[in-house]
């Protein structure tokens, strides 16, 4: 609702680029780059753009919404649903986005353990019974290690065309900066927090003694959250409706794992195969006949590598080579590979992947290709 009124109204008078919202969600994206949080809930998240924008940090590993208007919430939520990219090349990370329906002023065990918590254009839709619930919520029993909060500065609406009580007819109020640093820093004190204040959309030359449109505050815990703290919060009974859940693929999955180690074992033999291949080929007099119909055992040197393969190969005491119509390459060979060897961590761990899912020689130490185009 916010953002079509701010595009709409400021053309042609005051004109923000990109516009205010998106400078509000890069101002939390920067924050999150900053500071890498792996747990982030957004509070009053409606139709979930910033939540959309923020699973692709790769920090993120949970990604919460809240609102208390079930519908908004639902409307796009299918954004954040994983793509088929996703399926093809999970991420290293894991990836859980969750939205509840429920209200900042009621507690609920599942915000507990937040390392980022997220108020954008939120708190001046709160009514006064919800806004002396919202610290205590937030600051005392969510306790996150940041808290960001955005609220207009109402110094600023002189200068936007049309307003004249308030930027948005369900806005409970407007705060000029003195009255939002004077309840931010009061809610720091009582929980223990620091706070800096800041913004984004600058005003016009001439007039930046109104500040920033939106105004900005960043509650930073003094004292960092533990295992324990989180744990040992009263137990507080769940009041929050989860509306969606997407889990995103991952390679911390074993399954996952296992599909891209065995799509890079096959890619890789088949580079190697290739190489060794083009190498008998080009060796006329040597090997004459055609490879499919020739049984020759063929012990090739590490030279048979294109330049670029060749330097991925380390040593190895036992080298690919052709047998009839097989292609044996050692699976020492192919851990060797950055991404093989990236991937799976130990060799054993490579070997306990790729069993059953790729031929093997019968004493299990190489991957065996058929000579034949596949
Ligand atoms: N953060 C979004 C939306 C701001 S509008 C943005 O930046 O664009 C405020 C949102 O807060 C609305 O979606 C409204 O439904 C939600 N809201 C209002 N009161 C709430 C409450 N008590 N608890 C949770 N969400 C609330």
């Amino acid at each position: 609702m916010d953002k079509e009124f701010q595009e709409e109204q400021f053309t042609g008078i005051i004109k923000f680029t990109p516009p205010l919202y998106k400078q509000r969600y890069q101002f939390v994206k920067d924050l999150v780059e900053k500071h890498k949080p792996k747990k982030v809930a957004d509070l009053g998240c409606a139709d979930c753009t910033l939540l959309w924008m923020l699973k692709c940090c790769n920090c993120i590993e949970v990604l919460v919404g809240l609102d208390v208007c079930a519908t908004v919430m639902k409307e796009n939520m299918h954004r954040l649903s994983p793509l088929p990219g996703d399926y093809l090349q999970p991420a290293e990370r894991s990836l859980t986005v969750t939205l509840h329906h429920g209200s900042v002023a009621h507690k609920d065990p599942c915000m507990l353990g937040f390392d980022l918590v997220t108020c954008i254009e939120l708190i001046e839709h709160l009514e006064e019974s919800e806004l002396k619930k919202f610290p205590e919520v937030v600051f005392g029993f969510m306790a996150p290690s940041i808290v960001v909060i955005t609220t207009p500065n109402s110094e600023f609406n002189p200068l936007l065309p049309g307003v004249i009580l308030s930027r948005h007819p369900d806005h409970k109020f407007e705060w000029n900066r003195a009255q939002f640093e004077s309840w931010a820093l009061e809610t720091a004190r009582s929980y223990d927090y620091s706070v800096e204040f800041t913004g984004v959309g600058h005003p016009p030359t001439g007039k930046e003694n109104v500040g920033f449109c939106t105004q900005i505050a960043v509650f930073v815990r003094k004292c960092p959250q533990t295992i324990e703290s989180v744990q040992s919060e009263k137990p507080t009974e769940a009041v929050y409706q989860t509306v969606f859940q997407a889990v995103y693929p991952s390679l911390k999955d074993e399954k996952y794992l296992q599909n891209a180690v065995v799509d890079e074992v096959i890619f890789t033999a088949q580079i190697i195969k290739q190489s060794l291949l083009d190498h008998v080929m080009s060796e006329p007099e040597e090997y004459s006949d055609d490879l499919t119909e020739r049984e020759l055992e063929f012990q090739p040197s590490a030279d048979c590598f294109s330049e670029d393969l060749e330097t991925l190969v380390v040593e190895n005491s036992m080298e690919p080579f052709v047998d009839g119509n097989v292609v044996y390459i050692p699976l020492t060979t192919i851990f060797s590979f950055p991404r093989v060897n990236q991937l799976c961590g130990t060799f054993e761990k490579f070997c306990e992947l790729i069993a059953d899912k790729v031929t093997l020689s019968s004493d299990g130490s190489a991957v065996m290709l058929s000579t034949e185009y596949e």
